[in-house]
């Protein structure tokens, strides 16, 4: 076993030394990679160094380098030193962490964890915290709270009685929410096309007026979704004007804040969040702006009762090690890796000033983007650039662009993604690696402008 895990941590280390200079998105061979890693289970075993060796060789090819300090796709952070470290701990413990029982220290990390996540990000001490799998089950878990709570209104138990017959509460989402809530809504049988849609401003943040007036023109039970970071331009909804508005009409308010909510954890971007603290709840990756490795969601509930009632579980063999609440209580499973691990080591490298100066960092380096790219000639800049994201067009045209982005992903000194916003065709560039530099981003700009100049 030792000499097993020796040769890994010495792989790890290979790679980790190669990921910046690995080209970033490279052309992948489906066929290739089903050969070397396919074929029959085999009969007997096979000595596991062998096995990792093996699988380390065959998988290489097929590796995008999205830890790296060039990969600006998606929402994609990498992990820090003292996250990735951890997370091979949490393995090598290999607790569960559902239960304070089986895993006493995990519990007493997570709780550490979440006590900071609930500071740094500015909202209420008292709320209850869930270490799920990413925003999406955050999203779940919530807005699962959320059901409980207006349901119970009106005098209704979902959890016993379930949706059938039960008062249809109204769900209000902005017309740019991420794809994640409606998934959400589907799971929670909330359903997701019965939704009252708010109309959005130019950034893709909603207008409380429209909100509003969705409200006003009905009654009985609602749930607003409101949202913290586009996932395109990284636009922040009017959180004090939505909460203010959803609360006079009764409405439960949930922010998606996978990303945009780490704005909190800088004095300077903190005013773009103003009243986030006022909502009912609120979901967050670990796994995007904080880099921590992947497997790492938060979902946060003011009203822990509404969150126990629609998560918790009771069982004969369930016998609690604490007064506290076991974990299982906040998250839709029952076993599970001990998530909040990486997270707590993250925040305890970093510091409450790291993270803060993390945040910032990839905000500037976005900025620096759009200044290099915008001055170039028939390129534009579509976004107002608040947060880490870019959004650039060339020649005004979506061939163009749809060619620039080809070109760039072939080229493999970085990779971005293309997206549609209002209709035209874009570049979206997302900087939320830790390890990036000024001279990753300028190294970036320049293969991205030669190949527009290339197309
Ligand atoms: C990424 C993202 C999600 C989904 O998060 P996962 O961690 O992929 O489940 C939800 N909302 C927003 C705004 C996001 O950026």
């Amino acid at each position: 076993m030792e000499e097993l895990l020796r040769q890994t941590a010495d792989l790890a280390a290979e790679f980790l030394r190669q990921l910046p200079e690995r080209p970033v998105g490279p052309p992948v061979d489906p066929a290739g990679l089903q050969a070397a890693l396919g074929g029959p289970l085999p009969d007997g075993p096979i000595d596991p160094r062998q096995v990792i060796t093996d699988m380390a060789a065959a998988a290489d090819p097929g590796i995008v380098a999205s830890a790296g300090p060039r990969y600006f796709g998606f929402v994609v952070g990498g992990s820090t030193p003292a996250a990735l470290a951890a997370d091979w701990l949490t393995a090598v413990w290999d607790a569960n962490a559902g239960m304070c029982v089986s895993a006493p220290a995990a519990a007493v990390i997570e709780d550490v964890a979440a006590g900071w996540v609930l500071d740094l990000l500015g909202l209420p001490s008292t709320a209850s915290v869930g270490f799920v799998t990413g925003a999406t089950m955050a999203s779940f878990t919530c807005l699962a709270a959320a059901r409980h709570a207006v349901l119970a209104q009106s005098g209704w138990d979902a959890e016993r009685d379930g949706l059938f017959g039960a008062p249809a509460p109204r769900v209000v989402v902005g017309a740019e929410r991420h794809v994640t809530i409606d998934v959400a809504l589907r799971y929670l049988g909330l359903g997701s096309d019965r939704v009252l849609v708010a109309e959005v401003d130019q950034q893709g943040a909603m207008l409380a007026g429209s909100l509003q007036a969705l409200l006003e023109a009905g009654d009985g039970p609602a749930i607003v979704c409101a949202q913290a970071g586009n996932v395109n331009t990284g636009a922040i909804d009017p959180l004090a004007e939505v909460c203010e508005i959803a609360h006079r009409h009764g409405a439960w308010v949930h922010v998606d804040g996978a990303f945009g909510l780490w704005a909190a954890t800088t004095p300077a971007l903190r005013p773009l969040l103003a009243g986030v603290s006022g909502a009912d709840s609120w979901a967050t990756d670990g796994h995007k702006w904080l880099n921590v490795p992947y497997d790492s969601g938060l979902a946060i509930v003011a009203d822990p009762h509404a969150h126990a009632a629609a998560m918790g579980m009771t069982a004969s063999y369930l016998v609690s090690a604490s007064a506290e609440p076991d974990p299982y209580t906040w998250t839709p499973e029952s076993s599970r890796r001990a998530r909040g691990i990486p997270i707590y080591a993250a925040l305890r490298s970093l510091g409450r000033a790291g993270v803060a100066e993390l945040v910032e960092r990839c905000c500037a380096l976005a900025n620096r983007f759009a200044v290099r790219l915008g001055a170039a000639d028939g390129v534009e800049v579509l976004n107002e650039v608040v947060l880490n994201q870019v959004l650039v067009r060339f020649a005004d045209s979506d061939e163009a662009t749809r060619e620039v982005v080809a070109r760039v992903q072939a080229d493999g000194t970085c990779w971005a993604g293309g997206t549609t916003w209002q209709g035209r065709g874009a570049m979206r560039i997302s900087v939320s690696n830790w390890s990036t530099t000024e001279a990753d981003v300028d190294r970036s700009a320049d293969a991205i402008l030669r190949a527009f100049a290339a197309s």
